[in-house]
């Protein structure tokens, strides 16, 4: 067994102050994107990151290297939209390289997939999810401010054409909007040999339109679909994935992030970089730990590896269990944020921390 294989298996990852290892990372890799989803990102214009201060390739590759030695293993490439950053392979190739990060995955709104699926996948891109609220063109178009609908579906085909494994489609589910949607939504992801996961909707950074009457609850999605399909099985092993998979009768699956009734928190092993190098350790975090600083200012790798484990060392997030708290006293009414907040520190953003 080499170094390496060693490590993992007494799995040496660095643990929090509950005792959840550092395993899953988010690169946002741009916080631009070209959809405006009411959800995410309602304003036409936004505050973006200074061009300067967004990472290079290189410089994210190195800044990744140092996560993996401490205990990541799996990189999702996220935004903004991802793809709007031009030649993301060359930096799919560089994470490559590292033989500790077992998983390179992506997360975009499709648009631009058509084109570049081919090259994302020669370069090792291993797995895709495409968000996909609607198959309805016209809801798409209120939804997301662009006519992309169609532009979205080739991009899917495509990804189904190269034959990446395991494609995965992410459905926010809005009560009132698009929740005449689940059964729709399922049959297209089995026609395509993908499987849906629904989203609850979250209070999390550009979410101001946000209030809980619009949440649609995991129990209630389950409900309706079980109305609909029949007994629906839950599947078990989830571990410390977001979702839980279910099947149907049939032998069809999904999945459901209940991350706003019923949140995951307690095994939550994810973390979060910005196109800019700053690193925050939950969804929710309004403050993040600056890793651009010292990786431009030519601290020597033992002591980002030493940044990294102080900050995981003191981690006592959980971002959403929080949040639900605030329902007891009735202090849950809106976004976590006022969108004045969301001016002054772009970092706030979902879009900018990558979902
Ligand atoms: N632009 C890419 C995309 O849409 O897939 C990647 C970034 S986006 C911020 C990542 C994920 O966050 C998307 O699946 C999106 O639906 C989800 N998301 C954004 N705002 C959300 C909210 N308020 N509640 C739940 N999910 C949200
Ligand atoms: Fe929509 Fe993703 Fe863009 Fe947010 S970052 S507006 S979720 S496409
Ligand atoms: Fe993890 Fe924070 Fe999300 Fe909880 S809210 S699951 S701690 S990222």
């Amino acid at each position: 067994m080499d170094d390496l294989f060693l490590h993992r298996a007494l799995d040496e990852s660095i643990r929090d102050v509950y005792d959840r290892p550092l395993r899953s990372l988010r690169l946002s890799v741009t916080d631009r994107c070209n959809l405006r989803c009411r959800y995410c990102m309602p304003e036409e214009e936004y505050v973006w990151l200074p061009r300067k201060d967004v990472l290079s390739f290189e410089e994210m590759a190195t800044l990744v290297g140092y996560f993996v030695d401490l205990g990541v293993d799996k990189v999702r490439l996220t935004g903004g939209e991802p793809l709007l950053r031009r030649d993301l392979p060359r930096l799919i190739r560089l994470l490559s390289q590292n033989r500790g990060i077992v998983e390179i995955a992506l997360t975009t709104n499709g648009v631009l997939l058509a084109e570049q699926a081919k090259s994302l996948y020669d370069a090792g891109l291993h797995r895709v999810t495409v968000s996909l609220d609607t198959l309805k063109p016209d809801r798409f178009r209120r939804l997301t401010g662009r006519d992309e609908f169609a532009r979205v579906l080739k991009g899917i085909e495509a990804v189904r054409t190269i034959g990446f494994p395991d494609l995965k489609l992410d459905t926010v589910m809005i009560r009132g909007f698009n929740d005449d949607e689940l059964v729709r939504l399922i049959e297209f992801a089995r026609s395509i040999d993908a499987e849906v996961r629904f989203i609850e909707y979250m209070d999390v950074g550009g979410a101001n339109e946000w209030t809980m009457d619009k949440v649609l609850s995991g129990a209630e999605m389950l409900e309706r679909l079980s109305r609909h399909y029949g007994p629906i099985a839950a599947i078990p092993g989830r571990g410390a994935a977001p979702a839980q998979r279910y099947q149907l009768a049939d032998g069809t699956t999904f999945g459901v992030i209940p991350s706003t009734t019923t949140p995951f928190c307690a095994q939550c092993d994810r973390s979060r970089v910005t196109a800019d190098g700053m690193w925050y350790l939950c969804l929710y975090a309004t403050d993040g730990i600056d890793m651009r600083g010292p990786l431009r200012g030519g601290a020597k790798p033992d002591q980002i590896r030493e940044i990294i484990r102080a900050g995981w060392g003191l981690r006592r997030d959980r971002g959403a269990e929080a949040r639900k708290e605030l329902e007891r006293t009735g202090a849950r009414e809106s976004g976590l944020i006022g969108i004045e907040r969301l001016r002054e520190d772009p970092h706030l953003e979902m879009h900018a921390r990558g979902g």
